[in-house]
């Protein structure tokens, strides 16, 4: 450690774990070191609530942090930049359209991106939900399509992508459609594998299809998306179903950023990780959330309630290696609570191989992404 200049700890995405070091770091600096936040919005949208934002049931800024009056707090400087690569020889992070910031400590928590958005027509057509952000602000567009829609057809909705995401926003959009669209709205949820839901108990399986079969929503398991165009898809089988919203909700991928700066990553992009959540071979490299792969438990889902608990593993680390130190390692739990809102003032849940729904399901939900939200929405005075 160099005396005189401070230890320069980058942060770059403000995503779920950063949220938590930078409250951390407000609460304990470090003396002799300073941070910076490099964030590609000024705003992180915390991605829990936005089913209820397209239900209808949140306001936009329900579920908005201030990254630059989080960041205040901590005293970390913010640059508003994508990052757009690692140089680990000259240890700087390259941004786009800024000079390059150098680092003696980076973490990466830039989260994902959905697979698939290279298909033809899709970037054009669908609404893919990364960059979460973009998507909450763009499905008002969709309400009002709805509205001018002709009243003599339905306003078809197409869901692509079977997993938690995708059945929350088949439920939560046609919700908010009937009661603010033109009255009448035919949704359809499409997955490519065999069963929706993959890796959740069945008794939650069973509990969707009861209630999507209740308000109409169609789920098709085995159907492929192979290209979109303006009002329509078309399937693997050659099959075009019309629709006049696309929404975007498959699997996680990574964008190219450490592929392309050599770090070791696994087969879909991901930057790979010890348990100390350094990246591998680099001491000086942290990662955390979405965008990391656990080398010892590479199977570990990509949720937000995973980079919720690595936040102050991640930043007791950082701390570690700026003061010398042991670094603690980190074990995923072996499962975690999902809540799915449905949109009608009730949600489903499960945890441990069981399931549950109603209405105190959805005040549970509402009261945990409450609780999260008053942690990290700091008033612009700077106070808690
Ligand atoms: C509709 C929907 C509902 C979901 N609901 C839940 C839920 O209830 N529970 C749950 O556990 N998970 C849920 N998920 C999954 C969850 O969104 C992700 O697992 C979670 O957001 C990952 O958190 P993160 O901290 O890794 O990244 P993110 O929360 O995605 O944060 C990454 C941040 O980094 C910024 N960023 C990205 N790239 C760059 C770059 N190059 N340079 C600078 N900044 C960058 C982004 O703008 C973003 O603010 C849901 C996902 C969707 C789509």
């Amino acid at each position: 450690m160099s005396a005189g200049r401070p230890r320069e700890v980058v942060l770059i995405g403000a995503g779920h774990a950063h949220v938590h070091v930078l409250e951390d770091f407000a609460a304990h600096p470090v003396p002799g070191s300073r941070v910076k936040v490099v964030a590609d919005t000024p705003i992180a949208v915390y991605s829990g609530m936005v089913p209820g934002l397209v239900a209808g049931q949140y306001r936009p800024r329900d579920l908005e942090i201030d990254v630059r009056a989080l960041a205040r707090r901590a005293r970390a400087d913010v640059i508003i930049a994508r990052a757009t690569g690692i140089d680990t020889s000259n240890s700087r992070i390259t941004l786009q359209d800024q000079p390059p910031v150098h680092y003696d400590i980076a973490c990466f928590d830039i989260g994902s991106t959905v697979v698939g958005l290279d298909l033809p027509g899709i970037r054009e057509h669908a609404l893919p939900t990364r960059p979460i952000g973009l998507f909450a602000r763009r499905v008002d567009e969709i309400v009002e399509r709805a509205r001018r829609h002709d009243q003599d057809t339905p306003f078809q909705v197409v869901v692509i992508g079977g997993g938690a995401g995708g059945v929350e926003l088949a439920f939560t959009l046609q919700r908010r459609l009937a009661s603010e669209g033109n009255g009448w709205v035919d949704v359809a949820l499409l997955e490519k594998g065999s069963r929706i839901l993959f890796g959740y108990p069945e008794s939650l399986v069973r509990r969707v299809y009861r209630r999507a079969e209740a308000r109409g929503i169609r789920i098709r398991c085995n159907r492929q998306v192979v290209a979109a165009e303006k009002e329509a898809v078309t399937l693997g089988d050659g099959e075009r179903l019309p629709c006049q919203a696309l929404i975007w909700v498959t699997g996680a991928v990574s964008e190219p950023i450490f592929t392309e700066s050599g770090l070791p990553t696994d087969d879909r992009g991901f930057v790979r990780i010890r348990s100390t959540l350094q990246v591998e071979d680099h001491d000086d490299l942290f990662a955390v959330g979405d965008c990391a792969t656990l080398i010892d438990y590479p199977q570990t889902p990509k949720a937000g309630v995973y980079a919720v608990r690595q936040g102050p593993i991640v930043s007791d680390n950082i701390r570690a290696l700026l003061t010398g130190a042991p670094l603690r390692p980190y074990k995923p739990q072996s499962d975690f609570l999902t809540l799915l809102n449905l949109g009608d003032g009730t949600a489903l849940g499960t945890k441990w191989g069981r399931s549950m729904e109603g209405a105190w399901v959805m005040k549970l939900k509402d009261f945990l992404d409450r609780r999260f939200m008053r942690r990290f929405q700091v008033a612009e005075s700077g106070g808690p």
